[in-house]
């Protein structure tokens, strides 16, 4: 069985000092290329589903994920991203899908920051569910937004209802260090300039825009702590161009470096998410395509394409991150523990 916990995982990209891309997926496509791309690099692969996600698709579609992740060849881990009230959260324990669920105490669903001590008590009743049915839970402490502006970017519709402050969008070391100590959560997701969406920054981001800076300290505080990196898309400009020529209209904009993820990951930072680069691949594959071919209209064509290129990205990241090779020996490892 290779269906695994989030926690199963981060242990052994701690102890192998690596970090994991979470790649958010919608569609048969996006799964199959993250999937797919996982066994290529032999990397153990983290699918994630936002509220959007989970209601995109019909639930069939999880339910046949999640028996084929239970006999794939790498380690799997389902998750569900970001569930903001308990409600929700209860919904997705029920459903059974999940191997792992974000539990986001810091905001509610209509967009409003919480207090501290109201993050630690919404994410402890989860923790003690989460326990008793054995899966791992990611919490939240900060706010993702914009340091220059305040503005928090925009995922599957939900944001922040204000404009946050320089306290709610960087994750303070020490309130850290007691939110963990208070929670014990699996994997603690911090905030330090990182926005949901493809409109990250307006311009290249430097540390004063993204702060590497705080993951350090943050790291310092709670150096046992797994850390998650929402918002890490990193909106590569020659996609961008391709998509504007070949008819598309997207902004200026600028995502998180590569490199910039990869100077985090020896301070704590085992999970990064990403959701827009995959949504830029396929829809920059999907352009070019039928500009290229005007007369297909093959569906199964230009979606084969689009799937190749969204594999091509996901492999990228497993060995950027240094995931790729690693597979088989998480695999091992299980067995290990099964015949122990
Ligand atoms: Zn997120």
């Amino acid at each position: 069985m290779s269906l695994v916990t989030l926690r199963t995982l981060l242990d052994h990209a701690q102890k192998n000092e690596y970090a994991i891309p979470a790649f958010n997926i919608n569609f048969l496509e996006q799964a199959a290329a993250v999937i797919d791309a996982a066994i290529e690099a032999n990397s153990p692969a983290i699918i994630q589903l936002s509220s959007g996600g989970v209601n995109y698709a019909p639930q069939w579609f999880y339910r046949g994920l999640y028996a084929y992740a239970k006999q794939a060849p790498i380690p799997v881990c389902i998750h569900r991203d970001h569930t903001y009230e308990y409600a929700e959260f209860l919904e997705a324990l029920n459903s059974g899908l999940f191997t792992s669920i974000m539990i986001d105490g810091s905001i509610t669903k209509s967009g409003l920051p919480r207090s501290f001590n109201e993050n630690v008590k919404i994410t402890q009743s989860a923790i003690k569910l989460a326990q008793e049915k054995g899966i791992s839970i990611e919490g939240e402490l900060g706010c993702l937004g914009a340091l220059d502006s305040g503005a928090s970017g925009e995922e599957d519709g939900h944001k922040a209802s204000r404009l946050l402050t320089q306290s709610e969008l960087l994750t303070d070391p020490e309130e850290a260090r007691l939110f963990v100590q208070k929670t014990k959560v699996d994997a603690l997701a911090v905030a330090i300039g990182t926005s949901h969406g493809a409109y990250k920054f307006s311009k290249p981001p430097t540390e004063q825009l993204l702060s590497i800076a705080q993951v350090k300290k943050i790291h310092a505080a709670i150096p046992e702590q797994h850390l998650v990196l929402h918002g890490c898309s990193s909106v590569d400009t020659a996609t961008l161009k391709s998509i504007n020529h070949h008819g598309g209209q997207i902004k200026e904009t600028y995502g998180v470096p590569v490199a910039s993820i990869c100077e985090a990951i020896p301070f704590g930072v085992r999970k990064v998410n990403i959701d827009t680069d995959l949504r830029l691949a396929c829809t920059e594959k999907i352009r070019k395509y039928l500009c290229q071919n005007p007369e297909q209209f093959d569906p199964r064509n230009y979606l084969a394409a689009s799937q190749e290129a969204m594999q091509k990205l996901c492999v990228d990241r497993y060995l950027s991150f240094g995931s790729q090779g690693q597979a088989q020996n998480i695999m091992s490892q299980l067995d290990e523990a099964i015949t122990a």
